[in-house]
């Protein structure tokens, strides 16, 4: 299985060793507990000398087969699973962190995990330095100070800005810190963090490994040692994801292959197109050449992925006007899913911060995130073609 492809991984892997009765598909385990007769054997399990599962709360036979479909994509060594993706966040930041540690990380990541940094780990004493995403140079002078934690996004929400994994890895484990990465943006089929030598991979299952927007759902991947103290928290802590949306995130993710093959494809086209669009200031898109982090993601990523962002001349006025006019497009706070979503950046990834937060992140109020589907790329177009010519000229003339 470890060395099959991406895409007979994405189908085969994690299942056979839950199925159960010639069943071809893993069952939907709905108990709280499991049950052991023999009094010796269920001590054996629960004190861990014995492969089986005790209580919900801990482990799910439905769970472990959506964890290890994810664990091998990543080619990790370990996994655990979580209610959310953030809760796979805070339950590993709170793992390692404690008051007088040191993280440091970017300004861009997901608004959720900004939160983190700028208001819970303050309150408990644990300095966080946040660099400009993207430059090098300063995230390697601040952790060279020393930290616990280097924590990365790479690609950003919304602007898709790209980090050198490589070299932020080199930064990191020279000061003896532990590397982490939210994999997100990128998905398993884009992009292997581990290979690059990153510590711990997390995603939020929410999105493309779902990919139907039908469930929530987070993991942690990395090595045995590591994936173990935070599966400790997280088992006590009681954020554990429930055995429906380990089913629906393990079906989704046998199409993972395809369905990103696709949206790499659309999202290319579609940034392509809105390059030639009157309306159109700024396109964000790693697959653009003139994209400040192309050549970096052409090293580290074996596909630009299915997210872009630009903005429109106009502004907000002008979004409010275009967004409702598409007809192939859920206007929601979601992405990675099957069918193409859009919204304006600061109602979907940065609505927990302030307008004042998200221009000095760089996010102008008029930014719209595309999260391109596997729709017919010309129908996606033809929809966007639509929408701006239905737009009144006086919008434009708001620069
Ligand atoms: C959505 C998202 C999260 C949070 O995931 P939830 O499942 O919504 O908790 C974290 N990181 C990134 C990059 C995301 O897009």
């Amino acid at each position: 299985m470890e060395q099959s492809k991406m895409g007979t991984k994405a189908l085969w892997a994690g299942e056979k060793e839950q199925l159960v009765h010639g069943a071809t598909q893993v069952p939907v385990i709905h108990s709280v507990s499991f049950g052991y007769d023999d009094l010796d054997e269920w001590y054996e399990v629960a004190t861990g000398q014995k492969d089986g599962h005790i209580y919900g709360r801990n482990t799910n036979p439905t769970v472990k087969a959506f964890e290890e479909k994810i664990r091998i994509l990543e080619g990790a060594e370990a996994v655990t699973s979580f209610s959310t993706g953030m809760a796979a966040i805070s339950n590993t930041l709170e793992t390692f962190l404690f008051p007088g540690d040191r993280i440091v990380s970017i300004k861009d990541t997901y608004g959720g995990t900004n939160k983190i940094f700028t208001e819970f780990l303050p309150q408990k004493q644990i300095d966080v330095e946040l660099c400009e995403t993207g430059n090098h140079e300063a995230i390697e002078a601040e952790v060279t100070k020393g930290c616990k934690i280097l924590y990365l996004e790479t690609p950003t929400n919304p602007t898709v800005k790209i980090t050198d994994i490589e070299r932020m890895v080199q930064a990191g484990h020279d000061v003896g810190a532990l590397v982490i990465i939210d994999n997100t943006f990128a998905t398993p089929i884009n992009q292997n963090p581990i290979d690059l030598g990153v510590d711990l991979v997390i995603h939020s299952a929410t999105k493309f490994l779902g990919g139907h927007a039908d469930a929530l759902g987070g993991v942690v991947c990395g090595p045995e040692n590591l994936v173990e103290k935070i599966y400790h928290y997280r088992e006590i802590n009681g954020a554990t994801l429930d055995p429906m949306a380990a089913y629906l995130l393990l079906r989704g993710m046998k199409t993972l292959h395809l369905r990103v093959e696709k949206q790499n494809e659309n999202a290319h086209k579609i940034a392509e197109y809105l390059k030639t669009v009157d309306w159109v200031d700024d396109v964000f898109y790693p697959g653009l050449e003139e994209h400040i982090g192309h050549d970096i993601a052409k090293q580290q990523m074996r596909g630009f992925g299915g997210m872009l962002s630009f903005s429109v001349k106009g502004g907000m006025d002008t979004v409010r006007y275009l967004l409702p006019k598409l007809q192939f497009a859920n206007r929601a706070a979601n992405l990675g899913a099957v069918e193409t979503v859009v919204g304006p950046a600061r109602t979907t990834s940065h609505i927990e911060c302030t307008p004042e937060e998200r221009a000095a992140m760089g996010i102008p109020e008029g930014l719209i995130r595309y999260s391109a589907g596997i729709e017919n790329i010309d129908d996606l177009i033809n929809d966007l073609e639509q929408a701006f010519a239905s737009l009144p000229e006086e919008l434009m003339a708001k620069g």
